[in-house]
């Protein structure tokens, strides 16, 4: 297991530690070094540095790291998944499907490294020529949240090698231990020294506030909560530096009256449970036709009393710890305000005695305007509302500042696709309750972000347009 910070292709211990602790027993799994300002200048000088060689560096050359990552982490995913629920606390499941999420971001940006196209164009007078080109933006600071540890790293470490960036990697003080195995594996496939570097700050805010107005960085890729991304664009906004926004969500997900019930409660388990409901693209906000509520709330309430919690390594668990003490009783505490409102309780909604940052699968019925609605729940809570007209669907599933993803289920495509026009998000699930793909552009609309991450577009945000106009 890595414990030291990586910079300039060294792993060295830095100015102090930070315990990670296992959130299924509270036990302390390991130290690691802590980085301040003597490692951040390094890390940055060491990405400056690498920067113009990495950027000539043929693109075939950079694919083909990427693509020996891929096998190292596909190999080596059984180990990668045991870490991730340790330090996370996810079900084993869970954890193996994100090492193959995750791994799919190098294979799918090794294929798109060597794909840069550009344009050359005739200018509409005839007598000029417009060529446009696309050049790596250069060191780019990527910071992530704990809940993919290995996902979210990967999905912004694949296009930036894949475009010719260098890379400043901040991974949440939760969850370091599996970004530091992926910048091992990084370093196993070939990846030059400097290239790729990781700090964890000993005081985050000032650390990177000290980056973002340094001019040696020029970009920032940011996955994590709306409040803190907010910030982040203030203090980018001092160097104008570019910046790609991945953040919060608040995701409806709604059943219309000639919906496939037993499809719509498949899908809503998976939209609802994957990863614990600690994913920005969770369904918070369950919509309901009111036909076949009551049908409906009891099969989901089934299924969802069926999860099987504990500590997530073990075999047979589905849904594990959340990340710490403190998330878990976040959740409880939103639990407890809906229910002190009226809030009826369909299963869970009791926080477990003992160690541990567990919470039971919960299903709630509120009231179209209850106050757990408004906020991103990141837990196993559901709140049920019931609906009676499409219209009325579409206007509450729209009454959010956020806008990364929405589900909708449905037998009728056409009506299917008009609800999917209509509303505001930038992915949307036509009873589908899984959207996640390396190969499709991932992001939100509103307070959701800015930018995609994935699919054809996700290179761009490492990359640069340039126009060159040629007089012939
Ligand atoms: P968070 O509190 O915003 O933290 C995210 C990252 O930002 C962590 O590395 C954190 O470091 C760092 N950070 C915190 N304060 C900072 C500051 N002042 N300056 C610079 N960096 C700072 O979010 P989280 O609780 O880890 O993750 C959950 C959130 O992420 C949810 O809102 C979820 O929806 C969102 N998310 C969005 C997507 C997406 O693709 N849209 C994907 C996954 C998660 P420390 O850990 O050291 O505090």
């Amino acid at each position: 297991m890595r414990t030291q910070l990586y910079i300039d292709g060294q792993w060295v211990d830095g100015s102090g530690t930070l315990d990670v602790i296992d959130p299924s027993d509270d036990s302390v799994i390991a130290a690691v070094s802590t980085s301040g300002e003597k490692e951040h200048e390094a890390a940055l000088a060491a990405a400056d540095r690498a920067s113009a060689g990495w950027a000539k560096v043929a693109p075939r050359v950079r694919g083909e790291i990427l693509r020996k990552a891929f096998e190292i982490m596909v190999a080596e995913a059984d180990q990668l998944a045991e870490l991730i629920s340790r330090e996370n606390g996810k079900a084993l499941p869970d954890a193996k499907g994100e090492v193959m999420y995750a791994a799919e971001f190098f294979r799918w940006f090794s294929e798109e490294a060597v794909r840069n196209a550009g344009d050359f164009r005739m200018a509409p007078s005839g007598d000029k020529r417009i060529l446009v080109t696309h050049q790596p933006i250069g060191v780019s600071l990527l910071i992530t949240p704990w809940n993919f540890p290995a996902g979210m790293a990967t999905r912004k470490i694949g296009p930036a090698v894949a475009a010719g960036c260098t890379m400043i990697l901040k991974p949440a003080s939760e969850t370091p231990l599996t970004a530091l195995a992926i910048v091992d594996i990084m370093e196993r496939a070939g990846l030059p020294a400097g290239v790729l570097n990781l700090i964890i700050p000993q005081e985050v805010g000032p650390a990177i506030s000290t980056m973002l107005h340094d001019p040696r960085l020029k970009n920032l890729s940011f996955t994590g909560s709306t409040v803190v991304g907010k910030h982040l664009l203030h203090e980018a906004a001092d160097n104008v530096i570019r910046c790609s926004m991945e953040l919060g969500g608040n995701a409806p997900f709604v059943v219309l009256d000639d919906a496939n019930i037993e499809e719509a409660v498949k899908g809503l388990m998976l939209a609802k449970m994957r990863n614990g409901g600690a994913a920005c693209t969770a369904a918070n906000r369950i919509y309901v036709a009111r036909s076949i509520g009551d049908k409906f709330i009891a099969e989901f309430a089934k299924a969802m009393a069926a999860m099987t919690m504990g500590v997530g390594r073990n075999a047979g668990i589905t849904l594990g710890a959340s990340v710490s003490v403190k998330e878990r009783n976040k959740i409880a505490e939103l639990v407890e305000q809906a229910k002190s409102r009226g809030a009826k309780v369909h299963t869970g909604a009791i926080t477990p005695d003992g160690p541990g940052a567990f919470y039971p699968a919960t299903v709630l019925q509120v009231p179209k305007d209850d106050a757990i609605l408004a906020q991103e729940v990141f837990g196993p809570v559901a709140p049920v509302v019931l609906f009676d007209t499409d219209e009325e669907a579409l206007k509450l599933a729209n009454e959010t500042e956020y806008g990364l993803i929405s589900y909708v289920y449905s037998e009728d495509l056409k009506r299917a696709l008009r609800f999917a026009e209509g509303i505001e998000a930038g992915m949307v699930g036509i009873n589908r309750g899984m959207l996640s793909d390396p190969a499709a552009p991932f992001g939100g609309v509103k307070q959701s972000g800015l930018g995609r991450e994935g699919g054809f577009d996700g290179i761009h945000e490492f990359l640069q347009t340039k126009y060159i106009g040629v007089e012939i």
